[in-house]
C-alpha cells in the first residue's frame, strides 16, 4: 500500500513536459482573425465589413461606400480585386489559399498570408450584385508550419548524432530566418563546472565579438548571458546602451552593432547549466510573448542537442578507457604466457638434465673419483662427488648433483663427461 502512495506522489511532482512546449507553440501560433466584407457592383464598393477587415487590411472604417481600389491601393489590393472581378463576372464562387499580401508600406510593411473565400451576392432575379469576402489570416499558421518543420529537421539531426557545432549552427540560422525581425542568435556552452561560457554557435555575429565573449564568467551583471547562466532564468536586456549588466561589454556590443540581447539559460533535465541561448537585435527591443516562446522552444532543442553530445562524449571516453584496459590486459597476458613458457622450458631442461645426471652417475659410479664434490668453489662442498663434468678445453672435475646442475646451467661450455672419454674428446664427438 505504501508503494502505491509513493508512486502517486512522485508522479504528481513531475509536470507533463509536453505541456509547456504546447503553451509555447500556442503563443507562437497566436490567434488568427477572420475578416469579412461585402462588396457591391463592378467597382467593388464596400457595403459592410467587420472591424478585423479594417484593422488587418488597413482599410479605414469610414471607407464604406467607396470602391475597394481607393482604400486598398498597391499590390495588396490588386490580388483581391482581380479575384472579386472574376466572381462578379462569372457568378462562380472562388477560394484562394495562402494568398500572399504585403500589408502597409515602407518600414512598416509586413508579409501576410490569407485563405480567402469569395461568394457572389445575387438579387431576387438571380443576377450578381456583388461579392462577399471571408478571409482568415494564415500567416502564423504558415510560420508555425515552417517552425515545426525546422524543429523536426533539428531533432532528426540530433537523433542521427550530427556534430554539435553543426546542429547549433543550423538552429541559429533557422531562428534567424524564422524571426519576423532581423535577429542574430548566439549559443554559448557552459564549462562542466558551470563557471565559464564557451563559444558554441553564432553564425551572424562578427568573429571579433565571438572571440571576445568566448570564456566569459557566469555571474550577476556579466552581460545578458553571464547573468542568465548565473540566475538559471531568462535575462532580457532591451537596451544595451543603458543597461548596467552591459557596463563591461558596451563598447564591444556597439562595435558589433547589437543594441538588445535576450538570453535564456539552456538547462539539462536535472536542472544543471548546459549553456545559454541569446537573441541579439540591432535596435533596442522588448520581446513579445511569442519571442520568449520561440526562445524557450529552441533552448529546449539546444538542451537536447547538448545533452546528447555529452552522452556521446562520455560514451567515447568510456570506450577509450575500456580499449586501453583491454590493451593493458592483453600485454599482461602475453608477458605471463612468455614467463610460463620460459618456466616450462627451464623445467623440461632441468628434468632432462636430471635424467642425464642420474644415468651418468650410475655409469661413472665404478670409475675412480675423488670422494668430495670439487665444484663448491672457495667455500668448498662436503657433498659426495657423483658426476664428472668437463668443458670444451678438456678440463674435468667431479661434483655433487646440485653443483653439476649449477655448472651446466651457468657455464655454457660445461657438459657431463662420458665414462670412456676425457672432456675434450666428448666435446669433439658432439
Ligand atoms: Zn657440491
Amino acid at each position: 500500500m505504501t508503494e502505491v502512495t509513493d508512486t502517486q506522489s512522485t508522479g504528481a511532482k513531475h509536470a507533463d513536459p509536453s505541456r509547456s512546449s504546447e503553451q509555447d507553440l500556442r503563443a507562437l501560433f497566436g490567434q488568427s482573425l477572420a475578416v469579412f466584407a461585402a462588396f457591391e457592383g463592378p467597382e467593388h464598393r464596400i457595403r459592410s465589413s467587420n472591424p478585423a477587415f479594417s484593422a488587418v487590411l488597413g482599410v479605414p472604417g469610414a471607407a464604406v461606400g467607396s470602391p475597394l481600389a481607393e482604400s486598398l491601393p498597391g499590390s495588396a489590393g490588386r490580388e483581391l480585386i482581380a479575384a472579386l472581378d472574376r466572381v462578379q463576372r462569372t457568378g462562380e464562387p472562388e477560394t484562394g489559399r495562402d494568398v500572399r499580401i504585403v500589408l502597409g508600406e515602407g518600414a512598416h510593411a509586413r508579409e501576410a498570408y490569407f485563405d480567402f473565400g469569395y461568394e457572389p451576392r445575387r438579387d431576387a432575379g438571380g443576377a450578381v450584385t456583388g461579392v462577399r469576402l471571408i478571409g482568415v489570416e494564415t500567416t502564423q499558421i504558415k510560420h508555425a508550419q515552417r517552425l515545426t518543420a525546422e524543429q523536426r529537421a533539428l531533432l532528426e539531426q540530433i537523433a542521427r548524432q550530427a556534430p554539435l557545432a553543426e546542429v547549433l549552427d543550423g538552429m541559429a540560422r533557422c531562428i534567424e530566418d524564422l524571426a519576423p525581425q532581423e535577429v542574430s542568435v548566439s549559443v554559448l556552452l557552459a564549462d562542466p563546472d558551470g563557471r565559464h561560457l564557451r563559444h558554441g554557435a553564432a553564425p551572424s555575429l562578427p568573429d571579433f565579438y565571438n572571440e571576445a565573449i568566448d570564456g566569459i564568467a557566469t555571474g550577476e551583471g556579466v552581460g545578458s548571458c553571464g547573468t542568465a547562466a548565473h540566475r538559471r532564468e531568462p535575462v532580457i536586456v532591451t537596451d544595451i546602451g543603458t543597461d548596467p549588466f552591459w557596463d563591461d561589454f558596451r563598447g564591444l556590443a556597439e562595435r558589433a552593432g547589437v543594441a538588445a540581447c535576450w538570453s535564456t539559460p539552456i538547462l539539462a533535465r536535472d536542472g544543471s547549466l548546459l549553456g545559454t541561448f541569446a537573441m541579439y537585435h540591432r535596435v533596442p527591443r522588448t520581446p513579445q510573448e511569442s519571442d520568449l516562446a520561440l526562445a524557450r522552444l529552441f533552448a529546449d532543442t539546444a538542451s537536447l542537442a547538448i545533452e546528447r553530445h555529452h552522452i556521446e562524449q562520455a560514451k567515447a571516453a568510456a570506450e577509450a578507457h575500456a580499449e586501453a584496459a583491454r590493451v593493458e590486459l592483453a600485454e599482461a597476458m602475453r608477458a605471463e604466457q612468455k614467463l610460463r613458457a620460459e618456466a616450462e622450458q627451464r623445467a623440461a631442461a632441468a628434468a632432462e638434465l636430471a635424467a642425464r645426471m642420474r644415468t651418468a652417475a650410475a655409469a661413472q659410479a665404478a670409475t675412480p673419483h675423488p670422494e668430495r664434490c670439487q665444484l663448491g668453489g672457495a667455500d668448498g662442498c662436503t657433498a659426495p662427488a657423483e658426476i664428472k663434468v668437463a668443458d670444451s678445453w678438456g678440463d674435468a672435475a667431479w661434483g655433487c648433483s646440485a653443483h653439476v646442475e649449477e655448472a651446466i646451467f651457468n657455464v655454457r661450455s660445461a657438459f657431463i663427461a662420458g665414462e670412456e672419454h676425457g672432456g675434450l674428446a666428448a666435446y669433439l664427438d658432439r
